[in-house]
């Protein structure tokens, strides 16, 4: 298990599933069957429906850069490449045919997400 810290987010990994946690929530998670970028229960206090971004179905590196894209839009927070699970890493040659990772802002300080 390994895991990061930064801009209120905290990534975690065992090498399979990813999620990414924001205080007590867990607004996005990455598994084998499956993406989902969630709502924070604030935003469902305001009305949003749960799910902003779900997949079910056998990911990829497509789904992948699909939840980078997501977590960044909805959340505001950058998933770095690093953190692909191992079978994506495994996998590193078909990362290109969807796409270099969604650059981000340089001013953020994110790079170490990288
Ligand atoms: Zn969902």
């Amino acid at each position: 298990m390994r895991s990061t810290e930064a801009n209120d987010f905290v990534i975690e990994s065992d090498g399979r599933t990813v999620w990414v946690h924001r205080g007590a929530e867990t607004i996005g998670r990455f598994g084998r069957m499956g993406v989902d970028v969630h709502s924070t229960m604030a935003e469902q206090t305001e009305g949003a429906g749960q799910c902003k971004c779900c997949t079910h179905g056998l990911t990829g590196w497509k789904e992948w850069r699909l939840f980078q894209f997501a977590m960044r839009q909805h959340h505001g927070a950058d998933v770095g490449d690093r953190w692909a699970p191992d079978r994506l890493i495994a996998d590193w040659p078909n990362a290109q045919f969807y796409g270099p990772r969604p650059a981000i802002p340089a001013d953020l300080g994110l790079e170490e997400w990288w």
